[in-house]
């Protein structure tokens, strides 16, 4: 097949299903669309949740997540890719493994750990392989705090720190850094990028108070994914993608009785 028949943007989630459609691989393919990609999915994991939380999950056999990658690198040309809910130590071993095997082009790490109702979306033991299999390749990875305190033990008082964590987790193997400041208690939303030539960036918005923010943290990474897909440079995909999901929780939608999710159309 020439490069030319299969020239449309092509991207690529690795990550869980959301049964209630606003999180995971249903916010991130939703994303895709509106950022006008072509999205494909390997599904980790499989979610039964709602806007109300996740009652149950369970992780594909390892043989289907490498059947999977295999599929896509038969006949696509994946321009960029992203990771999301990867469950446990095993599943993230095998997904390192199969991003070592193809080249999917930038790989955008989302470490999600916690579900913001509480839910465990990765096990305490696979934190270590993460950071030893996951982050080396990581072109980009976007930790909110929490996240970025687990993997760097640094514990966060203010925002002062943020470029401290992104070196540590440049030291870690990992090129380019977005630290989320959504879970700080300022009134002013303040991100951080850290890139690979050491220039960085802050990124600031004002407040939204709001219950509807199921699915923020996979719609930022995967809005990331479609603007590398489609040729932004990093700091331009990351302004693009912060001004998309902002507007994605402004202009709620009623859906559900509880958080979330989106609205993709804003
Ligand atoms: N469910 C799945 C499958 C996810 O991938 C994620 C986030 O990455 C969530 C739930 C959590 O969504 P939130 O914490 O935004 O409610």
């Amino acid at each position: 097949m020439t490069e030319k028949i299969n020239s449309f943007p092509q991207v690529l989630t690795i990550a869980g299903t959301d049964s209630g459609g606003g999180a995971g691989i249903m916010a991130d393919l939703k994303t895709f669309q509106m950022q006008k990609v072509f999205g494909t999915a390997v599904v980790v994991a499989v979610t039964a949740q709602n806007t109300l939380g996740v009652q149950k999950s369970f992780l594909l056999p390892l043989e289907m997540i490498d059947a999977q990658f295999a599929s896509l690198a038969e006949d696509f040309h994946i321009r960029a890719c992203k990771t999301g809910m990867l469950g446990d130590a095993d599943h993230v071993h095998q997904v390192a493994l199969n991003l070592q095997k193809y080249d999917f082009g930038p790989i955008t790490i989302d470490p999600v750990m916690i579900a913001k109702g509480g839910a465990p979306l990765l096990s305490q033991d696979a934190v270590a392989t993460v950071k030893n299999e996951l982050l080396p390749l990581a072109d980009l990875i976007t930790p909110n705090l929490p996240e970025a305190e687990t993997l760097t033990g640094i514990k966060v008082q203010d925002q002062g720190q943020y470029p401290e964590l992104a070196h540590k987790l440049q030291d870690m193997g990992v090129k380019n850094v977005l630290i989320k400041g959504g879970h700080a208690s300022s009134a002013e939303v303040k991100d951080y990028a850290l890139f690979a030539d050491g220039s960085d960036l802050w990124v600031s918005s004002s407040r939204i108070h709001t219950e509807r923010t199921h699915g923020t943290g996979d719609t930022l990474a995967a809005a990331i994914t479609a603007q590398l897909a489609l040729g932004q440079s990093l700091p331009v995909a990351i302004k693009i993608a912060k001004k998309y999901v902002t507007k994605t929780i402004k202009e709620t939608i009623q859906v559900g009785h509880g958080h979330g999710p989106l609205n993709h159309w804003a």
